[in-house]
């Protein structure tokens, strides 16, 4: 009898008031019922679809052969005979490198030379590069192309000259590009440059800068290791280094600048503050511990503790996880009200 199995790139996390499956294959999220993914866990890879239908009274079995259905038709699960034969995903957080991501905004001030040098020594993985003037992307993507870097996230300033067409010379140039997000956008929407969504393109409407307080659901993140890092760290701060547009090292704990030369980096992280963010991830922070979103959410706020040394975020993300809404829709209700 064939078993029914979710993939294994498909990851369930449990919210409040509802469930969300992360498809880390496709770089896309869905929401489902808490019931289903209650089914899911217990039964995924031990019993058919039948089995499953056959144990709950006869006036639900529409609703599972429904929910069951809905997963096909999303390729998030399969059935098969030997499902002992497909191994579960490693959810195992695993970094080389001393700095995973730099956050850098762009000005001509910025030694590219001494980035790629401390690129490198650093092993980083990935750069978020903010440039406001589009006339400098070729400089800087060239230098930055051939250096270590796995990943580069290009935030560019709105102009009419960012099509489709333009992005996809780009990425065919620099194929290190994995997300562009585009600021002070007229709009709020998303797409992928490709057909296997690999590269997400995002209008915001907002600007966009490091401690904003802003979450923005545009640029949230489903990947594996965004959400491995997430269920140990805080993902916005963990491994990160802030660079603003003179060079100088940004502290996220306190916003002070604090270090000029870059090649000085090494004395900044034997710095514990640091690292005081980095432990605090979404499963310690009020209202985030009980939202779906929390492994893909790129959460800028600084969380503060109160009086009881539990972690929350002054300011309300727009998103009540108690009602599965955002602000702006039917029936929001702020989570304070
Ligand atoms: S409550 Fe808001 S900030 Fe917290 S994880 Fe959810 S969407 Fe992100």
């Amino acid at each position: 009898m064939k078993k029914f199995c979710l993939y294994e790139d498909c990851k369930i996390v449990l919210g409040y008031n509802r469930a969300m499956i992360y498809d880390f294959g496709r770089n896309e999220y869905y929401p489902i019922p808490i019931s289903l993914a209650k089914i899911i866990n217990k039964y995924n890879k031990k019993q058919s679809i039948d089995y499953v239908v056959n144990k709950y009274q006869k006036e639900y079995r529409k609703t599972i052969k429904e929910y069951f259905d809905f997963l096909f038709t999303k390729e998030s699960i399969f059935q098969t005979e030997t499902p002992e034969l497909y191994l579960e995903l490693s959810l195992e957080y695993d970094t080389y490198s001393i700095i995973n991501t730099i956050i850098l905004e762009y000005s001509v001030l910025i030694d590219l030379k001494k980035l790629e040098s401390l690129i490198n020594s650093l092993n980083v993985e990935e750069i978020e590069l903010k440039i406001s003037n589009i006339s400098d992307l070729d400089i800087v993507l060239s230098k930055l192309n051939t250096s270590k870097l796995a990943s580069i996230v290009l935030v560019i300033k709105y102009s009419k000259q960012l099509s489709k067409f333009f992005f996809l010379n780009l990425k065919h140039k620099y194929k290190k590009i994995t997300q562009i997000i585009i600021y002070l956008a007229p709009f709020d929407k998303f797409y992928y440059l490709e057909e296997y969504k690999i590269t997400k393109v995002s209008f915001i409407k907002t600007s966009l800068s490091f401690f904003d307080n802003l979450v923005r659901p545009s640029i949230f993140r489903v990947n594996i290791n965004f959400f491995t890092e997430a269920l140990k760290y805080n993902s916005y701060y963990h491994n990160k280094l802030f660079i603003d547009s003179s060079g100088y090292i940004i502290d996220s704990f306190t916003k002070r600048k604090r270090l000029k030369n870059l090649l000085e980096i090494k004395d900044y992280l034997r710095l514990d503050k640091i690292n005081v963010l980095s432990f605090i991830n979404k499963d310690n922070i009020s209202i985030c511990k009980d939202c779906e979103y929390r492994y893909m959410c790129v959460d800028p706020r600084i969380p503060k503790q109160n009086k009881e040394k539990k972690w929350y975020s002054e300011n309300d993300c727009g998103y009540n996880p108690y009602i599965a809404k955002w602000k702006g829709q039917k029936g929001w209700l702020s989570t304070k009200q």
